[in-house]
């Protein structure tokens, strides 16, 4: 799996930061504007309100399972439930691409386009990059990021903001 797939699907989770809080997928138009700015779907595309709750469950689905990734809690059964209805309404297809399996979304607008997301994150699962997708270990951040260090051990989004955070923590829980 190339990793500026892996990052897209990344990308798709922090289109929301639960710090601020900031949702680039609020309602239908802001949900288009993310894609295009993507590259997978054209300004002009349509998408409804409903559309974008779908996204944003997708998001969150997603968010879940990088969460456990992190060696973290989750519910895998009703993200992947999730997931599932989402590779329907995308018309989700396996392709035998040379010996590796693509995922490619039949459905067109914007549908197919977060069939592409939810597509790289299944050939990731499939050839086992998935494990380095991760959701920081703050249960406030859970901002998303490739764990690239060499023994995948990599917990916080940044070690300057969450990790020292919970360094502190740690520190005062035991002086205290
Ligand atoms: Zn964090």
């Amino acid at each position: 799996m190339p990793v500026a797939d892996l990052q897209l699907v990344c990308d798709f989770v922090n289109s929301a930061d639960l710090e601020e809080p900031r949702d680039a997928l609020a309602d239908g138009r802001s949900l288009v504007r993310w894609l295009s700015a993507h590259g997978l779907s054209g300004e002009h595309a349509r998408a409804t309100d409903a559309d974008a709750a779908e996204a944003r469950a997708l998001r969150e689905a997603l968010r879940e399972l990088m969460v456990i990734n992190n060696g973290a809690r989750g519910d895998r059964a009703a993200a992947v439930e999730t997931l599932d209805a989402a590779g329907r309404r995308a018309g989700l297809a396996a392709r035998f691409d040379s010996g590796a399996i693509r995922l490619v979304p039949g459905a067109r607008g914007v549908r197919g386009a977060l069939g592409v997301v939810l597509g790289a994150a299944g050939e990731a699962m499939a050839d086992g990059s998935w494990t380095q997708a991760k959701a920081c270990r703050s249960d406030t951040c859970r901002w998303a990021f490739v764990d690239r260090s060499r023994n995948r051990s990599r917990q916080w989004c940044s070690m300057s903001v969450c990790g020292n955070r919970a360094k502190a923590r740690t520190y005062r829980e035991r002086h205290a």
